[in-house]
């Protein structure tokens, strides 16, 4: 019987996943600002344009109520801008 490897979402991360930390949402294995450009270039790869910026939308959403401060023109530009 062979043993299926599926990893729960909440499980330990691995150094590639490159998940937003929250609530700074700088990236958990980088630190580099989240999207950092290994989820950028998965994400791009991996979904389609609309899907993307659906899904991008959503995380702006939340790192607005997590990153009051700021110009929210700021992280339009992080999160949808290179959607396009
Ligand atoms: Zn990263």
């Amino acid at each position: 019987m062979q043993l299926r490897r599926n990893a729960p979402q909440a499980g330990p991360t691995g150094p590639d996943d490159h998940l937003a930390g929250r609530p700074s949402w700088d990236c958990r294995s980088c630190g580099r600002p989240w999207p950092c450009h290994p989820v950028r270039e998965r994400m791009t790869s991996e979904m389609d344009r609309v899907s993307l910026a659906i899904y991008m939308w959503t995380n702006l959403e939340e790192a607005i109520h997590d990153i009051p401060r700021g110009p929210v023109s700021d992280l339009f530009d992080r999160f949808i801008r290179w959607t396009h």
